[in-house]
């Protein structure tokens, strides 16, 4: 796949707003966010999307998964929040790097758009 703007943000060749980094993940807040809080939850190794997992990632998968909350808990997200995944074209997917939506600081409507 090819190197994204988030592969850039890992490496530190651009500046992002990280609020949380382990050895396989990284968070920092979205540029153009849709909600008072609006971080974005993505693992080091390139994966394109949740289309894109195997079972060799399952290990990675439920890593990020656990990190949301804990991510969220930073954010003092207590009240809630929301976590979305774009997923392809129709998805409404514009990075090809996995990354996972943490949204909140206000009452969030449903369905989403
Ligand atoms: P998606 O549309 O689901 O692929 O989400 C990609 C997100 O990345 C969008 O919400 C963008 O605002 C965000 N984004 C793009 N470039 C950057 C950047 N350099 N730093 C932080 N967020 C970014």
């Amino acid at each position: 796949m090819a190197e994204t703007i988030f592969k850039k943000i890992i490496d530190r060749e651009i500046p992002a707003d990280i609020v949380y980094e382990d050895d396989l993940c990284i968070a920092f807040h979205d540029v153009q966010p849709q909600a008072p809080v609006h971080v974005l939850l993505i693992p080091k190794r390139e994966i394109e999307n949740v289309a894109a997992l195997t079972e060799s990632d399952r290990d990675l998968a439920g890593h990020l998964l656990v990190k949301v909350h804990e991510v969220a808990k930073l954010l003092n997200l207590e009240s809630g929040y929301r976590i979305v995944a774009n997923c392809g074209r129709d998805g409404g997917q514009s990075v090809d790097h996995l990354h996972i939506h943490i949204l909140g600081g206000r009452s969030l409507t449903w369905p989403p758009g």
